[in-house]
């Protein structure tokens, strides 16, 4: 039988993860479906419940509901914990399975889609919502010389930095020094806001990284600037989903070929 995934989010009709999972199927020879599914704002447990109750075997989980998947989940991978959201859910003998992909698709991303260690590097991750909170686990897990925290408001990122040990925080007027790995993790590109980020802080032959993806943001225009190489954050959308799939059927597609076929469309 046809085992049955989606994607659930509020909107959805964007998503391009039916698109990402169908490739990954094809390749790795997978019987599966994979669809959006629509929850609405007040109902996302019910449409849960209603997909699993259809035969569902899983779920991708996306804006706004990753916290309300946290708290729906009977467990959760230590990952998901770290994160307090979460971006795939597993059904299995009547329970739910959180985890948590977002982190490890963009340390996949950078060290091996983009060749660039994380190890021993200094990094600044900017902002301090959801995606900032999913990434510094698995960051801090590649050992980088230093993780630096900044946000617009400063307490979230003083609080993200007192919830893991091995990062600071500091606000964009306090922000120094010099970074091999800066991560945009905050949605300004959405609305075109430019960061108010000091001289200085790309380092030579640093890498900036911009979650956002198919846009060329103000954070990838100021990193240009300084001399930095740049990447968006369609590999980290890919990855995520590539060990999402590996939750779910124990094969990890290849999504290089999946990678290339969303940057040509
Ligand atoms: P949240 O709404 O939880 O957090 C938004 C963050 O952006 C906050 O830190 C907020 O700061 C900051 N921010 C928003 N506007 C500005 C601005 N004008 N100037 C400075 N900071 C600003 O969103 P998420 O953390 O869930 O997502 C962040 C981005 O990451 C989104 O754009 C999303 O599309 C992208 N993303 C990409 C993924 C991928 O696979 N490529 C996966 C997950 C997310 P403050 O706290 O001060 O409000």
């Amino acid at each position: 039988m046809t085992d049955r995934y989606a994607v659930v989010g509020n909107p959805i009709a964007h998503s391009r993860s039916p698109q990402i999972h169908t490739l990954f199927a094809a390749q790795t020879d997978q019987d599966l479906r994979y669809e959006t599914l629509l929850a609405p704002l007040d109902a996302f447990a019910a449409t849960v419940r209603g997909f699993i109750a259809a035969g569902g075997a899983g779920l991708n989980v996306t804006v706004p509901f990753k916290e309300q998947a946290f708290r729906l989940a009977d467990t959760l991978t230590p990952r998901a914990r770290a994160a307090g959201a979460v971006n795939t859910l597993s059904f299995t003998d009547g329970r739910i399975a959180g985890d948590n992909t977002d982190g490890a698709g963009l340390v996949a991303d950078i060290t091996h889609n983009l060749g660039t260690a994380i190890a021993a590097r200094r990094v600044l991750l900017i902002g301090a919502g959801g995606a900032a909170r999913g990434v510094i686990l698995p960051l801090l897990e590649q050992q980088p010389a230093q993780l630096a925290l900044v946000n617009r408001t400063a307490d979230k990122a003083v609080a993200l930095a007192q919830a893991f040990a091995g990062c600071n925080a500091c606000d964009f007027a306090t922000l120094a020094g010099a970074f091999d790995l800066v991560i945009n993790a905050t949605s300004a590109g959405l609305s075109d806001a430019e960061l108010p980020l000091p001289p200085g802080i790309f380092a030579t032959g640093c890498l900036a990284y911009e979650m956002v993806y198919g846009k060329q943001t103000a954070f990838l225009n100021q990193a240009r600037s300084a001399g930095a190489r740049c990447a968006d954050g369609l590999g980290m959308l890919v990855e995520q989903a590539a060990e999402a799939f590996f939750v779910w059927r124990g094969i990890r597609p290849d999504t290089a070929p999946v990678l290339k076929t969303l940057r040509s469309a």
